[in-house]
């Protein structure tokens, strides 16, 4: 994930000149199937569900790829690169349920709250959006009918089946950083966030430091308490255990290391997720709303 890019003057100066030629508003084909979410069926009593947020650079042919040229949709700005093959390995270790998206970031960032500023962006780490620099309410709001919201209720309809089988799933989302941001390298090989339930991320932080080789980050390269996120909307709400792994994408360009990483990280989560405190009602065992 992106966090809030700041908008220089040359920036501003490139957006609103690009914007002028560009008018990417298309309605939605009447016709077309839309298949915004990959569901990875899984045994929802296992106790765990993988989340995949930006799994795809995918973007609708009408949308004419926003403006952009191909090797920007091939960047991290469309996308997590590596993320959705260890969302796999993840889901395959478990026997869990995972949802990823099946369209890029750039559209609409389905790890934002609605009303967030950052749910479209307009610019992304120095690449201008022209596709996005127009959007207006109701153009947000289609994105938001037509993308946004099937993930969202895909991850609710995943977790009340889980519950209704009586498991308190523990979710993990997962997300990958680039090696460099605005010219300084990031030395974590993985950062994992959290924001008010420390019950996954503090062991999983520890396990990882242990394993020897690892520049492990405690909420790096990204702070994550993020108001109306995915874990704030699903997991803190129904206070349900949690963590956000975010690993370097260098790491897991290729698709077996993106793999190897994703049954690694199962290996040291698995003896974690045996400990019955992540099976609570964060909220009752603690007294916070969460
Ligand atoms: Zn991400």
């Amino acid at each position: 994930m992106n966090r809030a890019p700041s908008l220089s003057s040359v920036d501003y100066l490139l957006w609103t000149r690009l914007s002028m030629d560009f008018f990417p508003y298309a309605a939605t084909p009447d016709d077309a199937e839309e298949h915004p979410v990959t569901e990875i069926p899984g045994d929802p009593a296992c106790g765990v569900i993988v989340l995949c947020d930006h799994a795809s650079n995918e973007i609708p042919p009408e949308y004419k790829a926003l403006g952009l040229p191909e090797a920007q949709l091939a960047r991290h700005i469309a996308y997590d690169i590596g993320a959705a093959g260890m969302t796999r390995a993840l889901a395959e270790a478990f026997g869990a349920p995972a949802l990823l998206t099946n369209f890029s970031r750039l559209l609409i960032d389905p790890n934002r709250g609605e009303d967030d500023p950052t749910l479209v962006m307009r610019i992304s780490d120095g690449a201008v959006v022209p596709g996005n620099a127009r959007v207006d309410h109701e153009e947000v709001a289609r994105r938001i009918k037509r993308f946004y919201r099937p993930y969202d209720r895909a991850v609710q309809t995943t977790i009340n089946s889980a519950m209704s089988k009586g498991v308190r799933p523990v979710i993990l989302s997962i997300h990958s950083f680039t090696p460099v941001w605005r010219g300084t390298p990031r030395p974590w090989h993985t950062g994992i966030l959290w924001a008010k339930d420390p019950r996954l991320s503090r062991p999983l932080i520890d396990r990882l430091g242990a394993e020897g080789d690892l520049v492990v980050g405690d909420n790096e390269p990204y702070n994550g308490a993020l108001t109306g996120d995915v874990i704030d909307r699903h997991a803190l709400a129904n206070g349900l255990s949690n963590t956000l792994i975010e690993i370097r994408q260098d790491l897991i360009t290729k698709a077996h290391d993106a793999r190897a990483w994703g049954l690694r990280l199962a290996e040291v989560l698995r003896p974690l997720l045996e400990d019955p405190v992540h099976r609570l009602d964060y909220r009752s065992s603690t007294g916070s709303n969460a």
